[in-house]
């Protein structure tokens, strides 16, 4: 089996996007087939069992709905017939008679290469299309490093979106205290002492191994009882380059696996602030360019954006995750031409030229639009959500589209 691809933020926003326009259409009775399949099965299988299934449904009363879920399955089996094996992440298919309003219905197709390896087959006959392990798979999966440690014990985790997983549990050889005087008494806390700095090293190289080569751990979470786990940090226990990456100490009151839950379930609100954190630094750094003379290297709004870009002059795109955009491109009967940007194609205007009526000739949304032009010189796209308030402001006051210059550009 081939290695499962990755998915850029960017083809995640395009599936987004696809996925907005599945859930949108609605059968007129339980028709709309959604067929899941995972890497591993190989595609004949599948057609036997959709064989099966159109056999089947072939008892269904109603004479449309039997008609329409007949084809969607016929559909799907042609779909599959390129394909041998599914692609390394597998196949998801969707394809039914969608309801277009006037007793009217059309038929939708599509077949998507999911973000990640679909799980188990699936096949769903339902008035929608049934796309929530899509969502699943959309979620955003930061990986954090966990450890939760006092004296006594040690354990490290990871936290993968919502997955905690733990990787070591340790138990120290730190003797306990006891009640002794004089010589035994100080010899005992130099025993002690020497037994947690040993435990520390211990962690530390743990730590090291577990998430010292994770080029996306985003950062470091601890959790403990007490003061063992600051002073862990504050000694530098940590390889150098994680304890850079230590974000906060929590309270938790257990060192083993219930610790980890308890330490995430701390650390939440802190978890979430990081991300918005990002997009907030960005859109600040755009107001610093924006406040400076004649504009500093900021520009913003889509015509001055898309010059920029098309120069080759921008650093970062930033585009607002609200922006729903189409560039179309539209024509009318006597052949005049131009492309233009539209909340919504029900409402196009006239041919300026000639006044006639303009028909769409292509449309793309313009997101996709920008990011397309944005591949070819280079460029940092950043998708900013709208949960900020800097995000509200790319959005309303920019029009959703600003960027970070290489070079001012008039
Ligand atoms: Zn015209």
């Amino acid at each position: 089996m081939q290695a499962a691809t990755k998915m850029s933020n960017m083809d995640k926003y395009r599936f987004r996007r696809a996925l907005e326009e599945i859930e949108r259409a609605e059968g007129r009775g339980t028709e709309l087939v959604s067929v899941y399949v995972p890497p591993d099965r190989p595609i004949f299988d599948i057609t036997n069992y959709l064989r099966g299934e159109y056999s089947q449904s072939s008892n269904i009363k109603s004479a449309s709905t039997r008609k329409h879920v007949m084809q969607a399955i016929e559909s799907i089996i042609n779909r599959l017939k390129q394909w041998r094996m599914p692609p390394p992440n597998g196949l998801v298919c969707f394809v039914g008679h969608k309801d277009v309003g006037a007793d009217q219905t059309t038929m939708v197709a599509y077949v998507l290469e999911p973000p990640e390896p679909v799980v188990s087959f699936l096949y769903r006959c339902d008035s929608r299309f049934y796309t929530e392990p899509l969502h699943e798979m959309l979620a955003e999966k930061d990986v954090y490093g966990l450890l939760v440690i006092d004296q006594g014990e040690a354990t490290i985790g990871l936290l993968e979106g919502k997955r905690i997983s733990p990787l070591k549990n340790v138990q120290s050889l730190v003797p306990r205290k006891t009640r002794m005087g004089g010589q035994s008494a100080r010899r005992f806390q130099r025993l002690h002492e020497q037994a947690v700095h040993e435990f520390f090293k211990k962690i530390g190289d743990l730590a090291t191994e577990a998430f010292l080569n994770r080029r996306e751990l985003k950062g470091i979470i601890i959790g403990g009882p007490g003061y063992t786990k600051d002073t862990f940090v504050k000694e530098g226990y940590f390889h150098h380059e994680l304890a850079k990456k230590v974000l906060d100490t929590f309270d938790t009151g257990y060192t083993d696996e219930t610790g980890l839950r308890e330490l995430v379930g701390n650390a939440t609100d802190v978890l979430r602030d990081l991300d918005l954190m990002r997009e907030k630094a960005l859109v600040q750094r755009l107001m610093e360019e924006i406040r400076k003379e004649e504009g500093g290297l900021a520009a913003y709004g889509e015509d001055h954006v898309r010059r920029a870009l098309e120069l080759g002059a921008v650093d970062t795109l930033m585009v607002s995750e609200g922006l729903r955009k189409l560039r179309l491109k539209v024509r009318c009967a006597n052949g005049h031409e131009e492309e233009k940007t539209v909340a919504d194609e029900a409402t196009l205007p006239k041919c300026p030229t000639c006044g006639a009526e303009y028909a769409v000739v292509s449309r793309r949304d313009i997101v996709d639009e920008f990011s397309g032009l944005a591949d070819r010189s280079n460029t940092k796209v950043e998708l900013i959500s709208a949960d900020s308030d800097e995000g509200e402001l790319l959005l309303k006051a920019f029009g959703g589209i600003a960027a970070i210059l290489r070079y001012r550009v008039a």
